[in-house]
């Protein structure tokens, strides 16, 4: 409590909480789309309110809208929050980055669960990356809808409609609500209904939601803002004019403008002409915005004017950022404005972000490939706690020294590359066939690499036998 004058940011808006960064995460096809859908739809449809703002990457939801849709949970008056910015790619590989290296991809995390189908490997993969970076979050069990007997009231508190239930239909949803809450318990996290949970960062919120119906959205959208405001209040009073620092989302070539980022801002503004250092394949690139590009309202997916131009973007926001040399900017990692500081510093800042992400290599192991930095994190940690042990762990696509070094292993259990979410380049193939000893595992769902990869170990071990 000592250190308020000390580092003062100099401009006004210095106090201003900024716009929270929510994050969807959880299994596929467990509803996250749907219920980000149903968000922004009925947003759109909210005449009242605030319409929401499409981003690069990101919806922004403004309190207004928010309060709008959660009805009497979410007094406008009770927030300092500009409101909400869902990030739109639920599931993002990049997500395993939260916040992991000092940067914030988002601050605030929903995990959808279906509650005929539990807990899955995306699930506990979510809740992995929560865990470790210590990101708050709420847990939205979610299609309630489709329990047996259920009696929907779209109008009502979720808490309330849950109570009026038949005892058959409630006692079918209270198991699979309990096996999630006890899942939650196997992995760390104290929770409960949400209705029973006193403090939201002690223990996790568990929030019944359908949504197709709608209903459970605004109790989860309450429990959202009161987590958000507390943290953002902790963590977050920031300056939005300083210099920016975001994380790239996508690296993407786009008509008249050459290789373009996809970015979330989370802090501090980017300007037309400002010199940035983004983090890529080969380093860190110094280059200089030529545009920066939001989406136009209404536009024609297919136009060539799908965007248009603006001259800043203030944290928090996605924004597209047009500039030359981003043909090797990498998926995942942090993008920093240089404005006052020396450029040098930030490089270093760059560098040391980027060389974070810390994999054990051995003598001898197998090779992994990933899409982006954040994936290639979370396979070395799911390698680690696997005990597989690694000889080489990169980003891009499989190449043919990788065949090369994969072949170099004594063990044939190593000769074997791990592909996560990446391509075969033809000349890799070329080579794969050539060598003829080297084993290909590919897949985009982590665990389920890591499984090919064991069972493949452990038959070889079976036939030795
Ligand atoms: P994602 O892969 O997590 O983004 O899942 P989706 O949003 O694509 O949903 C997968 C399927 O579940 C789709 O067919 C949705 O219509 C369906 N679904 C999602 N939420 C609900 C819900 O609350 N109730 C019911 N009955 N179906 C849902």
């Amino acid at each position: 409590m000592s250190d308020t004058d000390a580092d003062a940011p100099s401009t006004t808006e210095s106090n201003a909480l900024r716009t929270p960064i929510v994050a969807v995460l959880g299994h596929v096809d467990h509803g996250k789309t749907t219920l980000l859908d149903k968000i922004r739809g009925s947003a759109v449809s909210d005449d009242e309110a605030g319409a929401i703002t499409q981003h690069i990457g990101a919806t922004a939801v403004p309190l207004d809208t928010v309060s709008e849709m959660a009805g009497s949970l979410v007094n406008p008056d009770d927030f300092d929050l500009p409101g909400l910015l869902f990030i739109d790619t639920p599931g993002h590989h990049s997500f395993s980055t939260l916040r992991s290296r000092g940067g914030a991809l988002a601050d605030i995390a929903i995990v959808v669960v279906d509650v005929n189908d539990g807990f899955q490997p995306q699930t506990i993969e979510a809740l992995d990356i929560l865990k470790r970076t210590g990101t708050p979050f709420v847990v939205a069990a979610n299609k309630i809808d489709t329990t047996a007997g259920w009696n929907p009231n779209e109008g009502s508190p979720i808490q309330q409609t849950y109570e009026n239930q038949s005892q058959n239909a409630r006692q079918r949803l209270d198991e699979k609500l309990y096996e999630i809450i006890g899942n939650l318990s196997d992995e760390g996290f104290s929770a409960d209904l949400y209705w029973r949970v006193q403090n939201f960062q002690k223990n996790i919120g568990v929030v019944p939601i359908s949504a197709i119906t709608s209903e459970g959205i605004p109790d989860l959208l309450a429990v959202l803002m009161g987590l958000s405001q507390r943290y953002m209040k902790e963590e977050m009073a920031i300056d939005v004019s300083g210099p920016g620092a975001g994380t790239v989302l996508e690296v993407k070539e786009e008509r008249g403008f050459g290789a373009t980022t996809d970015v979330v801002l989370y802090d501090g503004s980017v300007r037309e002409d400002d010199t940035i250092v983004v983090g890529g394949v080969n380093g860190p690139i110094v280059t200089e915005v030529r545009a920066l590009l939001q989406p136009r309202p209404n536009a024609e997916i297919r136009t060539e004017k799908r965007f248009e131009k603006v001259e800043e973007v203030r944290a928090a926001a996605g924004v597209k950022i047009a500039a030359p040399d981003l043909d090797d900017a990498m998926a995942g990692a942090p993008i920093r404005v240089v404005r006052d500081q020396n450029v040098d510093e930030v490089i270093d800042e760059v560098t040391s972000e980027l060389a974070e992400i810390e994999v054990e290599t051995a003598d001898e192991g197998v090779v992994v490939k990933a899409d982006t930095l954040g994936s290639l994190e979370a396979m070395a940690n799911a390698l680690k706690e696997a005990e597989i042990p690694i000889l080489r762990a990169e980003v891009g696509d499989i190449a043919p020294r990788d065949v090369a070094v994969a072949s170099t292993a004594r063990e044939d259990e190593n000769k074997v590359i791990l592909g996560f979410n990446v391509d075969v380049l033809s000349n890799a193939e070329d080579e794969l066939e050539k060598t003829g000893e080297v084993r290909l595992f590919r897949d985009d769902v982590i665990y389920q690499l890591v499984e090919e990869y064991t069972e493949f170990v452990e038959e070889r071990k079976r036939a030795q036998q």
